[in-house]
């Protein structure tokens, strides 16, 4: 085998392994980033409902000290017609305000109702949001101890694997060979190198051409698949 090929492979051997731990180590913290933010929003969400209900609930009085006042109107208005005082063009014009009074009356109760029920409604919504946000919570910290632990695990395996890594010599392969293996190792998964078994790239898993079996076979160069460029190798 040529002898390029022969270092890269025993660079694969440890940087196959390398580049899974430091997947790892990069989609860790990622998560745990994601999770905090789905947390917060829901936070979010709780504060907007709880302000919601106060404005609701401020309504709410609003419309029932308005109602009160009306009513304490119609009543005077209503004394004011019986006591036989008020001529009829009086009358007729207290009869006036009292009908509005009414009208207006009914219209902010019902509008109070209906703001009562939906203040109950959200006020329910944000029962059930608190208890969510106390289990995400309680799921939360679990999440972030079994994160710490496997990045502290994923850490160890990464030094271990460096140092077997440094005892590997680079030496021989030439630095543009070097660059496109490290490109590859990037691109493809941790996996720069295919083994040619039976004209079949095991990569990518497509037929090669005739000439690319036989250039490989000569061992003088390096040879990349044609449709994943993996660098290839056979024994
Ligand atoms: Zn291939």
């Amino acid at each position: 085998m040529n002898p390029v090929l022969r270092s890269l492979l025993n660079l694969q051997e440890v940087d196959r392994d390398i580049f899974k731990v430091e997947s790892e180590l990069e989609r860790l913290p990622k998560e745990l980033a994601q999770r905090v933010e789905a947390l917060e929003l829901r936070k979010v969400q709780l504060d907007e409902k709880r302000g919601e209900v106060m404005e609701l609930r401020a309504a709410i009085k609003e419309i029932e000290h308005a109602t009160v006042g009306m009513r304490q109107r119609l009543k005077k208005l209503e004394h004011e017609s019986s006591t036989g005082t008020a001529d009829a063009a009086l009358i007729a014009s207290y009869q006036h305000e009292m009908r509005n009074i009414k009208r207006n009356t009914s219209q902010a109760e019902d509008d109070g109702l209906k703001r009562v029920a939906r203040a109950d409604q959200i006020e329910e919504e944000i029962v059930a949001l608190e208890k969510q946000l106390l289990d995400d919570h309680e799921a939360h910290q679990e999440f972030e101890k079994n994160v710490g632990a496997e990045t502290a695990a994923a850490q160890a395996k990464l030094a271990e694997l460096q140092a077997d890594r440094g005892t590997r010599s680079a030496e021989g392969i030439p630095p543009a060979s070097l660059e496109v293996y490290r490109g590859l190792l990037k691109t493809r998964d941790g996996e720069a190198l295919a083994e040619l078994g039976d004209g079949l790239c095991e990569g990518c898993f497509v037929n090669l051409p005739k000439n690319i079996v036989v250039r490989l076979a000569r061992g003088t160069e390096l040879v990349q698949c044609p449709s994943c460029d993996r660098i290839l190798y056979n024994y």
